[in-house]
């Protein structure tokens, strides 16, 4: 099944948002790839000029120029800390999307398309590519691929979606659809299954619409905005289907795009350490003697501005110790598929990250978003580092003895 590609010319690059850098260079400490190399062209305010060099035609889109857009994690720290308010995000996704066609005959590129196109966006292609994941890890033939060190030891199944769940507490608080993504379910379905508990905890009625596919964010951050946009449509009309007051999802990167891409949802959205906050969870009886460090996804934190509620809801766990690292708005290196396409830099990133949620030697890192648990697992089994590293709804769900009463 082929994703038909939406037609759309809103996704040209606007000058009026390259012309709001006043190159104060602010944003450069923020910058995971300037902080790596020092160079003004891996910086944010590099990166806007030779965009802006791009446009007005003063210079070629040649391969080394565009290797440094490339390497932008699109991360957005700078975007958080910018006085000027530039739109990086956009600037970059559009820039990305101008420049595809010069990119997409690099044979990783080439092949990062095809599987986002044609199995990423398609469920039925998607599951059985799962299903020989399973094979292949069983087999022990994963742990070539330095790459797939962080991926869970257990791979799932897809179960349909359909269901409805009803909270534990007297009467409904609120109705929610709950976004399952495109390979959470088959990697992360123990975190869908405790964030689904704490919903419900939180007195939600939990409803799983039918025909919903990935978000399209992955594709959106290479610049393929035409297949984001297809994804968009498909999402829009499958959740147009059911009736709820929010869509909630687990998944920073996801969240983030939906809240941005999406007319109708984007408004509905909200992140599900949000809403547990806004709705409120019970006292926690359980204390649990243990040291943590969050790590705040960069969609999270520089993109949605939720930093302040998964660490409330840590705080409200007793016996925690909990502390802060220097940097908490620069990224893990995951970024999407940032790790298979620039793996260097991935790693560079990511060993500068750990280096900081180490440094007081936590038990766990907990974090928010699929991908920064991969990344994060994968550092610490290269540093041999025994610290775990779990999502907050897998750790919340621990914290308050919630089994797994869904069977997704
Ligand atoms: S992006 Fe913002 S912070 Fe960075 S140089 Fe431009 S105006 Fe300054
Ligand atoms: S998005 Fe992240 S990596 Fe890219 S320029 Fe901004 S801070 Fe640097």
């Amino acid at each position: 099944m082929k994703v038909k590609e939406a037609s759309t010319n809103r996704h040209v690059l606007d000058s009026a948002d390259l012309a709001r850098c006043v190159h104060c260079g602010l944003c450069l400490d923020s910058c995971p790839t300037f902080r790596q190399t020092g160079l003004e062209t891996e910086s944010p305010r590099g990166r806007i000029q030779l965009i802006s060099m791009i446009v007005e035609q003063q210079l070629e889109p040649k391969k080394n120029v565009l290797h440094h857009l490339d390497l932008c994690l699109g991360c957005r720290a700078c975007e958080a800390v910018c006085p000027s308010g530039v739109p990086y995000g956009r600037i970059l996704e559009r820039a990305r999307y101008r420049v595809l066609d010069k990119k997409d005959k690099d044979p990783k590129v080439a092949l990062a398309l095809l599987a986002l196109r044609h199995v990423v966006a398609n469920p039925p292609v998607l599951h059985w590519s799962f299903k020989a994941l399973k094979l292949a890890k069983r087999a022990g033939l994963i742990d070539l691929f330095p790459g797939a060190f962080g991926l869970p030891e257990i791979i799932h199944e897809w179960a349909p979606p359909g269901l409805v769940l009803k909270p534990y507490t007297d009467s409904i608080k609120a109705r929610v659809a709950f976004f399952l993504g495109c390979i959470m379910p088959y990697v992360y379905s123990d975190v869908h299954q405790a964030s689904i508990e704490l919903l419900r905890l939180a007195g939600c009625e939990v409803v799983i619409c039918e025909q919903q596919r990935c978000c399209g964010a992955l594709h959106a951050h290479v610049g393929d905005l035409k297949t984001s946009d297809a994804l968009t449509e498909i999402n829009e009309r499958a959740f147009s289907q059911c009736d709820f007051d929010y869509l909630v999802v687990n998944s920073a990167g996801c969240g983030a795009h939906i809240r941005e891409a999406y007319p109708h949802l984007g408004p509905k959205t909200r992140d599900l350490s949000e809403l547990l906050v806004e709705l409120g969870l019970p006292q926690c009886e359980r204390a649990m003697d243990l040291t943590i460090v969050y790590h705040d996804p960069c969609h999270l934190r520089n993109v949605q501005k939720v930093y302040k509620e998964p660490r409330k809801l840590l705080h409200n766990i007793p016996g925690i110790k909990m502390f802060e690292v220097a940097h908490p708005e620069t990224c893990c290196g995951s970024a999407g598929i940032y790790g298979f396409l620039e793996p260097k830099m991935s790693s560079m990133v990511t060993d500068e990250k750990l280096t900081e949620l180490l440094e007081n030697n936590p038990d766990i890192i907990v974090t928010a978003n699929p991908g920064c648990q991969m990344q994060l697992t994968a550092g610490v089994r290269r540093l041999r580092r025994k610290t775990q590293i779990m999502h907050i709804a897998q750790f919340l769900a621990m914290a308050y003895g919630l089994g797994n009463s869904v069977n997704l």
